[in-house]
């Protein structure tokens, strides 16, 4: 999943931690202690009630705990104070690697090389103080990552010549630099960092490319990885009283000290506040780390481990205030991932916290209407079938014994089978009431001899159709010579036909789409659509007839594959509406039921990604084929008394209208 960035002109920008520390050092919390404070940090008092209070303070004693954006072990409050005590005893060199040593697992991954360089420095040479040897340490980490203003330049010029992004974006990348070039001249570093960071995002906010977010990030990276050494290794701003050793440490720690952070800053509502809430470290705070970015399943891992160690501490009873904010989190960041970050509900400790507090998380059955028998296919009209139906279905089909038992089940079940496979359906009953003694083998040749017939002559109508074309729309010069190119390749085909594979609807496809698809005709679309949907019907239908042999030998025969495979389609499948309208729109991520409907896996594979406006095309009775859903829908809500479902039918129709852009407008009166 790609986020785009979020570039917000009012929220502190961290450009980097000294910068950030420096302009909140004044902020005491509520220990007393001068501890800077994140942007995306709640405060108790934005709080109202004491529930939150509690809860807040539960979670920020929870030790033990990793990262679930970077991995890293974090310290609670509680074990940073101790942490910090025990740093006081850091005399020697030694003592200095020993303590990194014992904190390996809290060290922040940009800082590990730190801690390898400390122990072949301490092996290789002899300091004479500790101060010496943290002098060298600086230095190396310096020549690490203080890369000067040059480096800056050149990432810019990269992405200047980078070919994927276009001119409007290099423009503008132009005149950062020019921009930054001006701000250069100035000689205060501090100036230079907060001048770039405000070019920058007056640039980044008119990118045009998907990857700005990554662009912003890679141009500030150098400038900002030395301010981060610089607060290492430079800073006592979070204790002025600390010798060298012990400010090191301190700052080096203080990016694993873990705080509430918002799980989305985009969810503002009140009442979501309490859920909205998440451990993290603090560089994943200050480098704005979110869920948004955990993109793969490594880094998936962070979340899911640092929930299974939530579980165990609710279990534990040191989440009373809350005890099932494990459960509410793994929900909350399913339904914003759209179910990419989905942990497992049977992993141990979350499987008992379920048990534990009632609450229940079914994987991916939010919506509940698709588990019903019965429903119609919202657009299509068809009943669909349940999962469970569709397995009871193959499974009588795989024991059946002869072709005429299997044939009447085909036939006990002939509404479930889709419109456009009945004909195959009905050739089959047919070559058995025909001979009901007949072999797989001959059954599946004879099939395939009636199959390739009925192409022949669907092509011979299409070439009739084109010659008709030509005279009935008085086709100009270049309309006719397309006309004549497409006739001319359906006839190759029409000769190419075999028994033995299936009609090739490919090329077929691809000589419609470059001669009458490109007509200038204003007829072109409806020869387009009838020229089209029965080559594509005939083909999928054809496809039938040619079953896996993988499947074959696990079903039995080729017949049963083909028998089982007239059902398949019909199964019922939850459609997310929003996504299926639009998948790239990021507007609507929500997923109330509203926005799911039940929808056969046939329409579902056809209409995904397609705008709503054209769905009539498709399905010229849709308006009728949704009453009917979404009244059956209606009333299988009542009788089960499902809740949360009361609006349901209301709501999918308004949806449906806005989706549509108000080509479907259903009339409440007809449900
Ligand atoms: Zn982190
Ligand atoms: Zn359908």
């Amino acid at each position: 999943m790609k986020i785009l960035p979020v570039i917000h002109n009012n929220s502190l920008n961290l450009l980097c931690a000294k910068k950030y520390l420096a302009s909140t050092i004044n902020s005491k919390s509520d220990d007393g202690s001068m501890r800077p404070k994140s942007a995306y940090t709640y405060r108790p008092a934005s709080f109202k009630g004491l529930d939150t209070i509690a809860f807040i303070g539960d979670l920020k004693n929870l030790d033990n705990l990793h990262c679930p954006l970077c991995g890293t072990k974090m310290f609670s409050k509680k074990e940073s104070a101790a942490a910090m005590e025990e740093a006081k005893t850091v005399k020697t060199p030694e003592d200095l690697c020993k303590y990194l040593e014992k904190y390996n697992e809290h060290i922040n991954p940009e800082f590990k090389s730190i801690l390898k360089d400390a122990k072949l420095k301490f092996y290789k040479n002899t300091f004479p103080d500790i101060d010496s040897f943290l002098e060298s340490l600086r230095k190396d980490y310096y020549k690490k990552t203080n890369h000067t203003i040059e480096k800056t330049f050149e990432t810019i010029d990269n992405f200047i010549n980078d070919e994927s992004l276009n001119a409007h974006d290099k423009d503008l990348l132009l005149k950062c630099r020019k921009d930054f070039f001006e701000a250069a001249q100035n000689k205060s570093h501090k100036f230079i960092l907060k001048r770039l960071t405000d070019i920058l995002r007056e640039t980044a906010a008119f990118l045009q490319s998907e990857e700005k977010n990554h662009i912003y990030t890679q141009i500030l990276k150098p400038l900002r990885m030395s301010s981060k050494a610089e607060f290492l290794f430079d800073s006592r701003e979070l204790n002025n009283n600390d010798n060298r050793q012990m400010a090191f440490l301190r700052n080096m720690f203080y990016y694993s000290n873990s705080d509430i952070h918002k799980v989305n800053n985009k969810m503002e509502a009140q009442n979501d506040s309490i859920l909205n809430m998440m451990l993290s470290c603090e560089n994943c705070a200050i480098e704005k780390n979110n869920i948004f970015r955990l993109n793969d399943h490594a880094s998936r891992l962070y979340f899911y481990n640092h929930i299974s160690e939530l579980s165990q501490h609710a279990l534990n009873g040191r989440i009373e205030s809350n005890k099932a904010y494990p459960l509410k989190l793994i929900a909350l960041v399913r339904e914003l991932s759209f179910n990419k970050i989905n942990p497992d509900y049977n992993a141990e400790p979350i499987k008992k916290l379920s048990e534990t507090t009632g609450v229940i998380n079914n994987k991916d059955c939010d919506f509940e209407l698709v588990s019903y028998k019965d429903m119609p296919c919202i657009t299509c009209g068809q009943t669909t079938i349940t999962h469970e139906q569709k397995c009871d279905i193959y499974e009588k089909i795989k024991n059946t014994t002869t072709p005429y038992e299997l044939a009447e089940i085909i036939n006990e079940n002939i509404d479930l089978v889709k419109r456009k496979y009945l004909e195959v359906a009905d050739e089959i009953s047919f070559e058995i009431a025909k001979n009901p003694s007949i072999k797989d083998d001959e059954l599946l040749q004879n099939l395939r001899k009636y199959k390739k017939q009925k192409n022949e002559q669907l092509l011979s109508g299409f070439i009739n159709y084109g010659h008709a074309a030509i005279k009935k729309y008085n086709l100009h010069k270049k309309d006719k010579e397309r006309m004549i190119a497409y006739l001319k390749a359906v006839k190759e085909l029409k000769d190419d036909l075999k028994e033995d594979s299936p009609f090739d609807y490919e090329t077929y496809y691809k000589a419609l789409k470059d001669t009458v698809g490109k007509m200038d005709t204003p007829h072109e679309k409806e020869m387009f659509k009838e020229l089209k949907l029965p080559a594509r019907t005939a083909f999928l239908s054809h496809l039938l007839l040619f079953p896996k042999k993988e499947t074959t030998e696990k079903v039995g025969t080729a017949l049963k594959v083909m028998a089982q495979d007239l059902f398949k389609n019909s199964v019922a499948t939850t459609a997310n509406l929003n996504k299926m309208a639009d998948p790239h729109d990021k507007a609507y991520r929500r997923n109330k039921p509203s926005d799911k409907v039940v929808m056969c896996r046939s329409c579902q594979n056809e209409l995904n990604g397609k705008p709503m406006s054209l769905w009539a095309d498709a399905y010229p009775e849709i308006k009728e084929n949704m009453s009917k859903n979404l009244r059956k829908a209606d009333e299988i809500i009542r009788k089960n008394n499902i809740k949360g479902y009361d609006l349901y039918a209301y709501e999918v129709v308004q949806n449906i209208r806005r989706l549509s852009e108000g080509q479907i407008d259903i009339s409440l009166n007809s449900i």
